[in-house]
């Protein structure tokens, strides 16, 4: 194997440790412990997984756990309520709704009522507006994790030619949105792109968020090219990515594995934005 392999784990480990200093350095300035509000509404399995996981990795940065259950049967007008309460509450720092929301609720209705500065979660029109004209403000989880990775290998991405395959509002356009707000020059590839593996040659960076299970092969890859793979498939032989890994691994400089690529950067830059969320109503209250 010629590439080298970008640790997602080891480089969530640093974030967290790092914030973990962070947190106790503002409750100690401002007497303020950051507070993040998950709010499940329903019993989806693994909506439940990853928002235990959401709660017990912010407790161990030392922020307060708010969260909130609703019963799957709760009404649009009952999860407003909810979220206009935990809007207007100063314990509460940050505010995610766990997605996906029972058919019978107007998840983009709710996720609007989430204040930009409570926006953990990146995804409000306001949050997008704030990412697409490169103003300050709460970017989406996993996009970040993506940038902290390449920051983390010292991968040049100034100037640097990416491809980004998937143009979802979760990852896809805000990953090349980040990229393109640090002067990379940005392809989006998407379902109707013609000759996939020809764009994607170009790049010196290939960001994979297809979920496709296998798309990328080495035929996509320039020699020495970084390679981010974002997909994540749940099979018998347990997780995977869109990139075919040991094929790409040959010809790519620096490679994420899956598990233990990407997967691990969302909970950390969650905890990350839960912080920043708690410093900028801080700055707002001083105003
Ligand atoms: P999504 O909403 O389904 O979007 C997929 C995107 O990929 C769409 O823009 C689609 O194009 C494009 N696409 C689909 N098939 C393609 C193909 N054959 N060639 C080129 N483009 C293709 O998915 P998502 O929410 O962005 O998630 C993408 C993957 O990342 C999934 O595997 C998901 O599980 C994973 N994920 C991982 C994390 C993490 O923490 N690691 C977080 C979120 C998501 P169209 O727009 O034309 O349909």
């Amino acid at each position: 194997m010629a590439a080298g392999i970008i640790d997602g784990k080891a480089v969530a480990a640093r974030v967290r440790a790092t914030l973990k200093g962070e947190v106790a350095a503002f409750y100690a300035a401002t007497g303020i412990q950051p507070g993040l509000a998950t709010v499940l509404v329903g019993g989806d399995p693994a909506s439940e997984v990853y928002v235990a996981s959401k709660r017990k990795s912010s407790v161990a940065a030392g922020m307060a756990d708010l969260h909130q259950h609703l019963a799957e049967d709760t009404s649009q007008a009952e999860v407003e309520e909810l979220l206009r309460a935990l809007a207007a509450d100063p314990a509460v720092s940050g505010i995610l709704l766990q997605l996906p929301v029972p058919a019978h609720l107007d998840a983009a209705a709710l996720i609007d009522l989430i204040p930009f500065e409570k926006d953990v979660d990146g995804l409000t029109t306001m949050s997008v507006g704030l990412l697409a004209q490169n103003k300050p403000g709460l970017r989406p989880c996993t996009p970040s994790g993506v940038l902290e990775l390449l920051d983390a290998y010292d991968v040049p991405i100034e100037g640097a030619n990416v491809v980004v395959i998937g143009r979802s509002e979760l990852v896809g356009r805000p990953v090349a949105q980040l990229l393109v707000n640090r002067n990379a020059t940005v392809t989006i590839a998407h379902s109707r792109t013609r000759n996939l593996a020809e764009v994607c040659r170009g790049a010196d960076i290939v960001v994979a968020a297809a979920g496709v299970k296998g798309l990328i092969t080495a035929d996509h890859i320039k020699p020495g090219a970084t390679v981010i793979d974002v997909g994540i498939h749940r099979g018998p032989d347990g997780l995977s990515g869109d990139v075919d890994f040991g094929a790409v691994a040959e010809v790519a400089g620096l490679i994420t594995p899956v598990p233990g690529g990407v997967g691990p950067m969302t909970i950390a830059m969650l905890l990350s934005n839960t912080l920043r969320a708690a410093e900028l109503q801080y700055a707002l209250a001083l105003r």
